[in-house]
């Protein structure tokens, strides 16, 4: 027992240490950033304005990348209270919709049957909901042929459960993309951090629940989100 808390301290330690450091990068990356901003006239003389673009997309990575691990290192304990899912389904679709709307998605929720409550964070709960949804939109985007995207979004009991679901008709995965989804870092995108569903699976399982996928190639991608049902 002695040993596992001496590890659980060090790896404590080694998790705050990290998210220091994280932090303390993005200072320089922001003065980085101005200063190539302010070059940039110049390098546009010199024929070169190619490379302050790509600077600037490589910096605004890191950003990426910190901003997300920095969202998965804050406290492991979620400050939970009852909220009902059909609530917070509501506010994420007001999230999302225009954005949407701009990358030609449709969203669909689905109306609920009957008042479910789940204990969450409500702000970590959004955010696992807002990652999966702006998957989606990318899946769809990705998908070249001309048709309407569709992301179905809804909740419904399943005994001692809150099943939420939220499923896309965009390009979906292969066998091999849907083993490693959620590995921190893995990404099939040009400009994506892989963090986003290793974050959020770390949150569900936070919350005593979990998440499940199914999908196809160029049919289309189901996320089922479980936690348990508060009564
Ligand atoms: P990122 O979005 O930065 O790539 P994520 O952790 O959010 O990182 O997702 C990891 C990978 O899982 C994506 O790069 C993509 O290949 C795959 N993926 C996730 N959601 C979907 C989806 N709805 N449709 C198709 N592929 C998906
Ligand atoms: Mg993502």
């Amino acid at each position: 027992i002695e040993q596992t808390a001496y590890q659980n301290d060090n790896l404590a330690m080694l998790g705050k240490l990290s998210a220091s450091i994280a932090h303390e990068i993005r200072n320089p990356l922001t003065s980085i950033r101005g200063f190539i901003q302010l070059l940039r006239p110049h390098l546009s003389q010199l024929g070169k304005e190619e490379y302050a673009k790509i600077i600037l997309a490589e910096i605004d990575r890191a950003n990426d990348i910190i901003h997300e691990f920095l969202a998965s290192s804050k406290p492991s304990v979620p400050q939970v209270g009852i909220i009902p899912v059909s609530l917070l389904l509501r506010e994420v679709v007001l999230l999302t919709e225009s954005e949407a709307l701009m990358k030609g998605c449709e969203i669909h929720l689905h109306p609920f049957a009957e008042d479910l409550n789940i204990s969450v964070d409500v702000k970590q709960m959004k955010q696992v909901v807002i990652n999966i949804i702006r998957n989606a939109m990318e899946a769809i985007t990705e998908r070249d042929d001309d048709y309407t995207g569709r992301i179905e979004i809804g909740a419904r009991r399943e005994g001692a459960e809150v099943r939420i679901f939220i499923s896309d008709n965009g390009e979906g995965m292969s066998i091999c993309t849907l083993d490693r989804l959620f590995n921190p870092f893995f990404t099939t995108k040009k400009n994506g951090t892989g963090l986003g569903l290793s974050v959020s699976d770390k949150i569900i399982r936070n919350h005593g629940g979990c998440i499940s996928v199914s999908s196809k190639l160029n049919e289309g991608t189901s996320f089922i989100i479980s936690l348990p049902l508060i009564q």
